[in-house]
């Protein structure tokens, strides 16, 4: 299981969404859209699935 990491768009910083998913998961549910909390500048972005990536697996 991976964490799905997105990009800051105030920032340019990446972050985790604390979203966790199967890279096989990702695939299928690429065109969600989901409201993740930023922890660099502390909002709630709305970031495609598509838009982020997942992290190497701990
Ligand atoms: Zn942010």
């Amino acid at each position: 299981m991976s964490t799905l990491i997105f990009t800051c768009p105030k920032t340019g910083r990446r972050f985790e969404s604390g979203v966790d998913m199967e890279r096989d998961t990702l695939v299928k549910v690429r065109g969600i859209v989901v409201r993740v909390h930023c922890a660099h500048c502390h909002e709630v972005h709305e970031q495609s699935i598509k838009d982020g990536h997942l992290s190497a697996a701990a």
